[in-house]
């Protein structure tokens, strides 16, 4: 398959587009590989690139129960960036920040990396404080932050409800490498660079049990027939606790709905991220025009892909109360993910208490952005059997040994984080 870039579009042009191929082939199940990935969303496709172009693993299959793109890879609402608070947090989610800097070029695909800022935004003396750490313990790491006063916010976003709101606005948090990334075109993008270096990626093959023999994990059953396989990695975000449920493991995950929204296209209005931290509510613009939002979870545990309406309400209050003027533009449509919601806010990535058998799970609602540092962590454990050093601290037995990285602060409330 050739390079994408100008001089092929162009070519294809001329010739009336006769000659793109399939952007990955349409594997079949081998009897067996070197390593399995489960679940073909951004986390698995990520790993299945990077175990091929990092480590030299091309035995690789990622199996997918749908098709690509349809679990929460291409459902959220596209945000990125590593304004995290925590030493465990922070590198990793910066890392990630990174590779989205040069991953169109890594991959050949254009993601639409769009790093137009996001503005957390404050309404009291003590949120304040709270962000200024956070922008401190951002910097004392290397990444940039930049606390904003009212008058600085009202230069960036005039349009916001400042002195007439319930919570005015005092000012901001903004980390400028901050913004949105095409979230499909991830999915799209890392599939095909995985497959053009020999990855096979096999849809509508669901794995219904794992096949274990003295404590190690020999393969997968699955909707296509048994997989032999060394070593097998779950990257199935929602359905994590019913895959590992398989293999006889409990994990500290629940999974609970989050939905997301699009606005009719209008002019380009909002150029970053600006998210409402009195209430829960955050929006962009896409580059179609339409305003893309969202806000707190539903709050009761699911597996199904769609919300519940007192939680639209909920969001378009929020949407009200911040920008009064998007109160007339029409919301087109709504959609809700199943969400992998640990007991602290953080992810894990590490291996199972079952030989050749490891877990990448636990993202809850922020896990589109650790996408590319996720799949690279998840390869470097995979095919060396040793935790990357910035995923370090997301190990599964945190919760015994005390190490739980709370990064919200909520306790042990998934629903809450
Ligand atoms: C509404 C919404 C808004 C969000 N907004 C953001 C945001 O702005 N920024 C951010 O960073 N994150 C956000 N997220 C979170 C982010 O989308 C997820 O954390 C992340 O996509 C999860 O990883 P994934 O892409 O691998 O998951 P998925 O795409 O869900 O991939 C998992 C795959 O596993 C497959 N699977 C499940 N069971 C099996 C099985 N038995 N066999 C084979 N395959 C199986 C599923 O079909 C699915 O395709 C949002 C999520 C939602 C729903």
């Amino acid at each position: 398959m050739g390079e994408y870039s100008i001089f092929s579009v162009a070519r294809e042009a001329l010739r009336g587009h006769s000659g793109w191929k399939p952007t990955w082939r349409d594997a079949a199940p081998k009897p067996d590989y070197d390593i399995v990935i489960i679940g073909g969303g951004g986390h698995g496709l990520a790993t299945a690139y990077y175990l091929a172009k990092e480590y030299g693993n091309a035995r690789v299959a990622v199996l997918e129960k749908g098709w690509i793109g349809g679990g929460n890879v291409g459902r959220n609402t596209t945000i990125v960036r590593s304004n995290y608070l925590l030493p465990g947090n922070i590198p990793f989610y910066e890392l990630s920040m990174k590779l989205w800097e040069g991953l169109e070029q890594d991959i050949n695909y254009n993601a639409m990396v769009s790093q137009r800022g996001i503005l957390n935004l404050y309404h009291s003396d003590a949120q304040r404080d709270a962000y200024a750490r956070r922008g401190n313990a951002m910097r004392l790491h290397g990444v940039d932050s930049e606390l904003l006063d009212q008058s600085a916010v009202r230069q960036m976003v005039p349009f916001l409800n400042f002195d007439n709101a319930r919570f005015p606005i005092h000012g901001g948090l903004l980390q400028r490498r901050g913004g949105t990334v095409r979230h499909d075109a991830v999915a799209w993008g890392y599939a095909r660079a995985a497959d053009r270096r020999g990855v096979d990626i096999i849809q509508n093959c669901e794995v219904k049990g794992f096949r274990i023999e003295d404590n190690r994990v020999v393969g997968v059953e699955t909707s296509r027939g048994f997989i032999g396989a060394k070593k097998v990695g779950m990257a199935v975000a929602g359905n994590s606790s019913r895959v590992a449920a398989m293999a006889g493991l409990k994990l500290p995950i629940e999974s609970h709905v989050l939905q997301a929204f699009v606005s009719e296209s209008i002019k380009p209005f909002i150029d970053g991220v600006v998210t409402f931290g009195a209430g829960h509510f955050y929006i962009s613009q896409s580059d179609k025009g339409g305003l893309v939002f969202g806000g707190d979870l539903d709050g009761y545990n699911s597996y199904a892909q769609r919300g519940a309406l007192p939680v639209v309400e909920d969001v378009c209050e929020g949407g009200m109360a911040l920008m009064p003027r998007i109160g007339r533009v029409r919301l087109l449509r709504s959609w809700g993910g199943i969400m992998d919601m640990s007991m602290d806010g953080s992810p894990f990535i590490d291996r199972t208490p079952i030989q050749g058998l490891y877990f990448n799970g636990g993202w809850c609602y922020g896990g589109f952005k650790a996408t590319p540092a996720s799949g690279l962590c998840f390869a470097h454990l995979i095919a060396r059997d040793q935790t990357h050093d910035v995923a370090k601290a997301y190990r599964l037995d945190r919760f015994a040994t005390g190490h739980a990285i709370d990064e919200k602060g909520m306790g042990p409330h998934p629903n809450l984080h």
